[in-house]
């Protein structure tokens, strides 16, 4: 499958947030109200205003105390769950760019229920507007990708943990720095490389950074999603079982 992808070395994210700054600046999204929870993280989530955030998570692994940084966004599934269901309620409401496969929520999401497509994206992305019920999330700057430019978030990184391209590109490059990563920490992983275009390299074991960075997820909502993939018997199915 060709199209382009995303590459992203979390050992490299220093969590500037430069990344989050450029997509709100791009996609001209106001700020929101926030407080000090006493952690960096700002805002404290993913919200129909903020579709790329940093996530921060303090953990001790093998003994060590570790601060670890995960630029979260949507992932742009190959076979998109959210897109399934979207096109069961309201066809064309959630569509796929042809060249790039970048997955898309149109003005049409507003017809969609938040609490179909939402437990249906094993990444927990999807959010909405509650006023207008436009449903929103990354399109992968595909207005500036086919312009031939990078994605903003990606344009803007200055540590190189983001890394945008053509799919074997990327892919080609993520096994290239997992092989050098495996030297010093034997437990480097790609999360689900051959199901998304947003392809992340995790040092550590992916929960360490956040609990949906593989769609592996908690019981409770593995088992919502089971349920509704089961009714699709479409792919992530079996990546749930
Ligand atoms: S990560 Fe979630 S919102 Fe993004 S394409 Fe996949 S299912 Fe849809
Ligand atoms: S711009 Fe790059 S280094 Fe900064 S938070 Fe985003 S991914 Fe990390």
């Amino acid at each position: 499958m060709s199209g382009k992808s995303f590459f992203i070395d979390l050992a490299k994210c220093t969590a500037c947030r430069g990344c989050q700054v450029a997509c709100k600046q791009w996609k001209k999204k106001p700020v929101e109200p926030t407080k000090n929870t006493g952690s960096h993280q700002n805002p404290p989530d993913l919200s129909w205003m903020t579709l790329k955030l940093v996530r921060f998570h303090e953990t001790e692994i093998d003994g060590r105390f570790n601060w670890l940084f995960f630029p979260d966004q949507c992932r742009h599934c190959l076979d998109a769950p959210c897109k399934m269901v979207g096109d069961s309620e309201v066809p064309e409401a959630i569509i796929q760019d042809p060249d790039t496969g970048a997955v898309i929520f149109t003005e049409k999401t507003k017809d969609l229920n938040i609490d179909s497509v939402r437990p249906a994206c094993p990444y927990d992305i999807p959010r909405v507007n509650p006023e207008t019920k436009v449903m929103y999330k990354c399109d992968m700057c595909n207005d500036r990708v086919q312009a031939g430019l990078l994605p903003a978030c990606v344009k803007t990184c200055p540590t190189g943990a983001m890394n945008f391209g053509d799919r074997e590109q990327m892919l080609e490059l993520a096994k290239k720095r997992l092989e050098e990563a495996k030297k010093k920490f034997p437990q480097a992983v790609l999360a689900d490389p051959d199901d998304v275009r947003v392809i992340f390299l995790c040092q550590f074991p992916p929960k360490n950074y956040y609990e949906y960075v593989t769609a592996e997820a908690t019981p409770s909502r593995t088992l919502t999603r089971k349920a509704m993939l089961a009714k699709l018997t479409r792919p992530f199915a079996r990546i749930l079982t």
